[in-house]
């Protein structure tokens, strides 16, 4: 049921944090796994570590918020594999600023890199998947997909609108095959909360107290949902924004 042999998953972000963790999962499950980012020192060296796991593994390089280059890695991965089962638009960054000190250059970059760079790379698996007549198409959202927060208008804008892009494109291809669910991580110990955690005070103890669970997540925690929504496990799962946050949102 959650046997992945055969299949080509293809991860934005996926050479670092949640994304490598990710593609572990599925490649430890079976698939062929194409990591993408931008730096080639973290791609070649999430690739050895996944090779080294015995995963069949590549890394390609795209900048996930430029449609040309977005383009570019598709027809690439349409040349070498003739097919994509699995996509998962995890790429993401935030700018932490109060609302009133956000340029249009800020708040555009955000919402480039974790909102449209999931529209781009969809409608650029569209092709492949609705010739397979199947695909699976997992959305990384997060907490603040439904929090708020104060220093981060445009991380939670870019946020809320990948749950509704899910829905959207979830009811628009499901009569084709497609699956199209989003997933919500809690917090998160990778390079994008190393920052936070360091620098403002008191965030480690406040993230502690508010998650039931009482401890971060890790890159690790994310591997089974992602192998959940990529296999036959979840056939009758569209639509859907799983949190996985150690009962953050529960309480
Ligand atoms: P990291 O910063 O550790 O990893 C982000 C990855 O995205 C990097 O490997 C980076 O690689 C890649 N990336 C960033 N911008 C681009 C781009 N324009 N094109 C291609 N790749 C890009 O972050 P996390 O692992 O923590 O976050 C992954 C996802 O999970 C994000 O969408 C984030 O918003 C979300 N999330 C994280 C939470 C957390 O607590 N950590 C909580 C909730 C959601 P490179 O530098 O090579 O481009």
């Amino acid at each position: 049921m959650f046997d992945l042999t055969d299949k080509i998953a293809l991860v934005t972000g996926g050479n670092g944090g949640i994304g490598l963790g990710m593609a572990r999962g599925i490649g430890q499950a079976g698939a062929t796994v194409i990591i993408v980012g931008r730096n080639a020192e973290k791609s070649a060296a999430a690739l050895r570590e996944l090779q080294s796991l015995g995963i069949r593994a590549e890394a390609l390089a795209c900048d996930v918020a430029q449609e040309r280059e977005v383009q570019r890695l598709f027809a690439d991965v349409q040349a070498r594999h003739g097919r994509l089962d699995i996509l998962v638009n995890n790429a993401g960054s935030t700018i932490r600023k109060p609302p009133q000190d956000f340029s249009l250059d800020d708040w555009n970059r955000v919402m480039d890199v974790n909102l449209t760079s999931a529209f781009l790379c969809a409608r650029a698996a569209f092709p492949l998947m609705k010739a397979a007549g199947s695909g699976k198409i997992i959305n990384i959202g997060s907490i603040l997909s439904t929090f708020g927060a104060p220093y981060a208008p445009a991380y939670c804008a870019s946020k809320g609108g990948i749950v509704q892009l899910t829905k959207s494109l979830a009811l628009a291809w499901a009569g084709d095959g497609i699956q199209v669910n989003a997933v919500l991580p809690g917090w998160i110990d990778t390079e994008l909360t190393v920052g936070a955690r360091n620098q403002v005070s008191g965030l480690n103890e406040r993230v502690l107290a508010r998650t039931p669970a009482g401890r971060w997540g890790t890159p690790q925690d994310l591997a089974g949902i992602a192998v959940f929504l990529s296999s036959g496990a979840s056939a009758f799962v569209t639509g859907a924004a799983i949190p996985v946050d150690g009962g953050y949102s529960a309480a």
